[in-house]
């Protein structure tokens, strides 16, 4: 799996689209402090679903969209897309090319999109779960991480190389097994209190 292209609008600093094109190799990006450097790993973490607005520095998730400068008005919608080459099918897809996209306007109202396909938050994490792309995943490592994840509790700890071993996909799906079993339980036990009353 590669990542083939970025395209930033109205995120943060992007206030205009801008397309960033990963050629094969290293690809290092260089600039002045504030130039925006960190707002593209940001996009790249917040297409693949961030929602932490606080570790995107911000306190409100709409704090991304572009928020104006002194020549130019905020704008009202941000959007990223990122598209990968799956041709090896790295990623468990029919798809040779995957392309994400996430969308949020000032109103809160926000969106997925995977091949174009209008998508649900946890499609998305579906996607790149136990890929190294996941969300405790050491594959984007910000400023301060690196302290983080030494002085993280054991139990974080754990959750980093679970996903790198590649069980953090199968605790989830526990999870949400448990989650439906309990449900179930309880609606089993209202039905019951429920015939109960009618008998
Ligand atoms: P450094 O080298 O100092 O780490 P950097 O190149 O990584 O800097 P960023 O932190 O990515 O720079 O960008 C910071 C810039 O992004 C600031 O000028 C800030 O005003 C701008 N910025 C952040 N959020 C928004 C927003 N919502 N709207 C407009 N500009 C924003």
């Amino acid at each position: 799996m590669k990542l083939k292209s970025l395209e930033i609008s109205g995120f943060k600093s992007f206030a205009d689209k801008t397309i960033i094109e990963f050629m094969p190799g290293m690809t290092g990006i260089v600039g002045p402090n504030g130039s925006g450097k960190s707002n593209i790993i940001e996009a790249m973490r917040w297409v693949m679903g961030e929602q932490s607005a606080k570790d995107l520095r911000g306190t409100k998730m709409t704090d991304v969209i572009f928020g104006g400068t002194n020549m130019r008005g905020a704008l009202n919608r941000a959007e990223v897309s990122m598209t990968f080459d799956n041709t090896d099918h790295y990623v468990n897809s029919d798809f040779s090319e995957i392309r994400i996209t996430r969308k949020l306007y000032r109103s809160g109202d926000s969106s997925y999109q995977i091949n174009g396909v209008e998508s649900r938050l946890r499609d998305v994490h579906d996607l790149f779960i136990d890929t190294g792309l996941g969300r405790e995943s050491f594959s984007i490592i910000s400023q301060g991480r690196v302290e983080s994840i030494f002085n993280a509790k054991p139990e974080n700890r754990r959750a980093i190389i679970e996903e790198v071993a590649g069980v953090h996909k199968y605790k989830q799906n526990k999870d949400r097994a448990q989650k439906e079993l309990t449900q179930t339980r309880d609606n089993l036990a209202r039905v019951a209190d429920i015939i109960h009353e009618i008998q």
